[in-house]
């Protein structure tokens, strides 16, 4: 089983503070730091530890920045999921494994979903950390819970590695206070579970471009003519192999329209990092740089606060490639912070990634170099195809908010 990996205290001296021109929150725990999921899952991998050591590493966290998640009652936790599937979750964690009848009933306890040391609290912190980022937003911050993002989950079972879904409750918690918010999806996998959720509230808009699940995870659902029954959800599945100029062109024909027409009081950003080139999961072909830029439009572009913070809540979600992930989340910290980090890694940053304990595939060769160097990729841009064009066009052409 993989461990989180320690920042570790060479001779080098700590790197300077680099100074925060946003108000801005990290939300993480020391629990992350435990192996989960098993040493044979996609996500059996240092992700939210590994990014805030990484961060550490270029100094870019002051005093009251990072914030330790809340686990979350079983109260906040029903304002979703059934009260039998979080007592069902609790009871797997006080027995130690996971009962054939549960298993099936939740789909709880297989590979997909499968059981671990600290089966509900991981969760439930992962979920606790989304309604209290929703919490620093109301109170005037951004915030950025990395261990969030489980956009998959149902409100009766578990679905695509995703138990309860913090994404969900941390729009809830928005709208508690009356607050329209738009979710943003950019994981490499449709947000169908969030989607599901809203269906019926008008005063949430989702939008989703990702992986065409004619031939990606979950195999149904978020095709361009999806739009629910209040017409408030806008989907954009796009082929294998996208590139940053196509991403690029699909997020510029979606984000400025949306966040115009809608006009939302918040958003709630899910930063899944599995649209990146070598995740072993995803099938785009986009560069941390892109990603990156997108998360600086939403800042540029999106709702704000009197004194200009962004009302932006940002989470994580997917991604497999420990070393991609925590270089990109890293960028997203400074981004949503507002500190302008060099891209070159710090050298602890540099011994901090070569610890990792990650087998490169043949696919990770040609920028093996450059991902212990910088927190840029080799560009990925190229050319438009007819394909995705096609599909830009019809979104323009066939979704109710495009036409008002
Ligand atoms: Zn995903």
């Amino acid at each position: 089983m993989k461990q989180e990996t320690e920042a570790r205290d060479g001779d080098t001296p700590p790197a300077p503070i680099a100074p925060a021109t946003r108000d801005a929150v990290f939300i993480g725990a020391a629990r992350y730091r435990r192996a989960s999921y098993g040493g044979n899952h996609p996500l059996g991998i240092p992700r939210v530890s590994l990014t805030a050591d990484l961060i550490r590493c270029y100094g870019a966290f002051t005093e009251g920045e990072y914030l330790e998640s809340y686990k979350a009652r079983v109260a906040e936790l029903e304002r979703f999921h059934t009260r039998e599937y979080v007592a069902v979750m609790r009871r797997c964690e006080a027995l130690g494994k996971v009962r054939d009848r549960h298993r099936k009933r939740h789909n709880i306890g297989n590979f997909e979903n499968p059981y671990f040391t600290d089966f509900f609290t991981i969760p439930a912190t992962a979920a606790g950390g989304s309604i209290q980022g929703a919490e620093e937003v109301l109170a005037g911050r951004i915030a950025f819970n990395p261990a969030g993002g489980m956009h998959h989950a149902m409100p009766d079972r578990a679905r695509g590695f995703c138990f309860f879904n913090d994404p969900v409750l941390g729009i809830l918690r928005l709208r508690q206070e009356g607050w329209r918010v738009l979710y943003l999806d950019l994981d490499a996998h449709h947000g169908d579970g969030v989607e599901c959720a809203f269906r019926n509230d008008p005063h949430v808009l989702t939008v989703s471009l990702h992986m065409d699940t004619e031939y990606a995870y979950p195999f149904e659902g978020g095709r361009i003519e999806d739009h629910g029954p209040l017409r408030n959800a806008v989907n954009l599945p796009l082929p294998e192999a996208t590139n940053d100029t196509e991403y690029r062109a699909a997020f510029e024909t979606v984000w400025p329209q949306t966040v115009e027409r809608f006009a939302p009081d918040a958003v709630v950003l899910q930063a899944g990092t599995d649209m990146l080139l070598p995740d072993p999961l995803g099938k785009f072909s986009i560069s941390t740089q892109l990603f990156v830029e997108l998360v600086e439009r939403v800042l540029e572009a999106g709702p704000c606060h009197v004194d200009g913070t962004p009302r932006l809540l940002v989470l994580g979600g997917g991604g497999y490639h420990p070393l991609m992930l925590a270089r990109c989340w890293t960028g997203v910290w400074a981004a949503l912070s507002g500190r302008a980090l060099p891209l070159g890694l710090p050298p602890r940053g540099r011994a901090l990634l070569e610890a990792v304990d990650w087998d490169m595939d043949e696919e990770d060769e040609e920028y093996y170099a450059s991902l212990f160097e910088s927190r840029c990729d080799p560009g990925r841009e190229g050319a438009l195809r007819e394909d995705v064009g096609r599909r830009l066009d019809m979104l323009r052409r066939t979704h109710p908010l495009f036409l008002r």
